[in-house]
């Protein structure tokens, strides 16, 4: 069974140098926000796999998980899903200078509720949507194109410039 976490002890671990392990955790994952719409991971959870080495002066980190992104479709706003793989790494080297440090890795206490919503929040700006062929919405009455059929038109408004040249008089 994996167990439950939102962070995980890596110092724990009690690993060596060069020393690595394997973890399945369960991470809750907080909805997200994105262009006023909300995003969440399928059921708000992922069953992660956490792999955690120690290096000469910190960690090297790697979390993957599989889950199934769900929100409105950012054509027509009808529920979309797709799904995610999420591989992400990180570096937490004390000494090596800013860019070493992990923001998710303090006092060897790892944060994975915020490193794996980070993570899918990154796969959020790729278009969700409801299928690659959904229409989206008609721009001038906000029909759903997909329900409204292929058909859907309005009339244009007379462009103004027709009514300058109406007014003009050949005689
Ligand atoms: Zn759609
Ligand atoms: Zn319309």
């Amino acid at each position: 069974m994996p167990q439950r976490a939102d962070t995980f002890d890596v110092g724990r671990l009690g690993l060596a140098a060069g020393e690595g392990r394997r973890f399945t955790l369960d991470v809750a994952i907080e909805p997200l926000t994105f262009g006023g719409e909300t995003y969440a991971a399928a059921g708000g959870f992922v069953t992660a796999t956490l792999d955690a080495e120690r290096t000469t002066r910190g960690f090297a980190l790697r979390l993957r998980y599989e889950t199934t992104l769900e929100g409105p479709c950012m054509r027509c706003l009808e529920v979309a899903r797709r799904p995610v793989a999420i591989d992400a790494r990180e570096i937490d080297q004390p000494g090596g200078g800013e860019e070493l440090r992990s923001p998710y890795l303090q006092d060897e206490l790892l944060d994975v509720a915020s490193w794996a919503r980070d993570a899918l929040a990154l796969e959020l700006p790729h278009r969700i949507v409801c299928s690659e062929e959904c229409r989206g919405l008609c721009p001038e009455c906000g029909a759903n194109l997909n329900q409204v059929g292929p058909d859907h038109r309005h009339e244009r408004a007379p462009d103004p410039r027709w009514a300058v040249l109406r007014e003009l008089r050949f005689d």
